[in-house]
């Protein structure tokens, strides 16, 4: 078996590293590749997702593409583990093979000065992923030279990096060159964000409403995947959606009242207050500008005529997120909201004015009036 070992912190992985991984097998031409993450180095300063994530999102990356598997021989260790050594394990796993170290062409220029170069020469040879600007086939010859045995992969350099992906993560943002099952697994655990904003949003409640609160973020980023919404901005708006559940109700009053609430319906129920009151205190304590995920925490307690996409998400999430104690429909509500958004609101909408119907109690006008939208919009439970 011809075998390439592709390294890298992946952090996150990325389709130009899937690009590359494919430009190997084809033209090394490789049997298989094994993408290998480094450990958790400390101070390395760099690294932002600890390896048991990163290895998951390969993992991801990997899945149905033929010849890729990903290897954690580096991924426990607390330390840059010399290539050398790596090889030296591979080879003993694998005595039969020939293997291959896959490298950019920016890590060629220090190549024969990386510890025990000889050796390593010795063990395997290198496939070169060209980068721009830098001069692939003279660093190749000099690695030759030194007794490297080299071949330059013909590859153009992708537009993807971690470090640009990283960046428009910070900003909440989808990044493009992820593949959606990464994506998914970054905003579902609120990778590559400030730790200090759950933090802050766990300090507003109790334990258990934020064990409920990252279970909403869960299926929120689920729901968002399967209907093709902004996973970030899922992410983001469950995260908040119920900053203000836990506030005392007549804080979670001013605070709606400075936003503009006035509807005395809405001003007498904390249980439907906590929306709008979290939309303000998100805007003003968390810096959430964009409308569509103001409206998501403001409305998810009762939706609204003319609720987006992404409110709807927020909403059936909130209700059908893993944690919930199982009630009478839930799973066929989840079920449902796979596949049709709005009739999973309208079916969550109907199954609470039955409830609160049959105890006497009057139901919420404000539902009623997301009711009567979504079915003159033509959704069907
Ligand atoms: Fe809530
Ligand atoms: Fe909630």
């Amino acid at each position: 078996m011809r075998t390439g070992i592709f390294g890298g912190s992946f952090d996150p992985p990325h389709e130009g590293h899937l690009r590359a991984a494919r430009t190997a097998l084809q033209s090394g031409p490789l049997d298989r590749v094994l993408l290998v993450p480094c450990g958790d180095i400390p101070n390395a300063g760099k690294i932002h997702v600890p390896a048991g994530d990163r290895v998951a999102m390969l993992r991801l990356l990997a899945e149905g593409q033929p010849g890729l598997s990903v290897s954690e021989v580096e991924a426990g260790e607390a330390r840059r583990v010399p290539t050398a050594e790596t090889m030296k394990v591979l080879r003993a796993r694998y005595p039969m093979d020939e293997l291959f170290f896959i490298i950019g062409a920016d890590k060629l220029t220090t190549l024969p000065d990386w510890k025990n170069a000889r050796e390593l020469f010795s063990l395997c040879s290198f496939l070169v992923l060209p980068r721009d600007g830098l001069p692939v086939l003279e660093l190749a010859e000099n690695a030759r030279r030194r007794g490297a045995s080299v071949t330059v992969l013909p590859m153009e350099e992708t537009p993807v990096s971690s470090g640009a992906i990283q960046r428009e993560l910070a900003l909440r943002r989808d990044p493009a060159g992820l593949p959606d099952a990464v994506a998914a697994y970054i905003a579902g655990r609120g990778l590559y964000q400030e730790r200090e904003t759950e933090e802050k949003v766990l300090s507003l409640m109790t334990e258990k409403r934020f064990r409920h609160t990252l279970g909403v973020r869960t299926q929120a980023v689920l729901l968002a995947q399967k209907h093709h919404l902004p996973m970030q901005k899922a992410s983001w708006a469950a995260l908040l959606h119920d900053c203000a559940k836990c506030l005392p109700f007549e804080e979670m009053t001013a605070l709606a009242r400075s936003g503009g609430v006035t509807d005395p319906d809405l001003l007498s129920s904390p249980e439907m207050l906590h929306g709008p009151a979290g939309a303000v205190l998100a805007r003003r304590d968390f810096g959430v500008e964009d409308p569509d995920v103001l409206n998501a925490i403001a409305y998810h307690t009762m939706g609204r005529a003319g609720m987006s996409p992404l409110e709807m998400c927020i909403f059936v999430a909130d209700a059908t997120e893993p944690g919930r104690r199982e009630y009478p429909g839930l799973q066929e509500l989840r079920e449902l909201s796979y596949r049709d958004l709005p009739a999973a609101v309208l079916l969550s909408l109907a199954c609470t004015r039955r409830y609160v119907e049959e105890q006497g109690k009057p139901f919420n006008p404000l539902s009623e009036k997301t009711i009567a939208w979504l079915e003159a919009a033509g959704a069907s439970s």
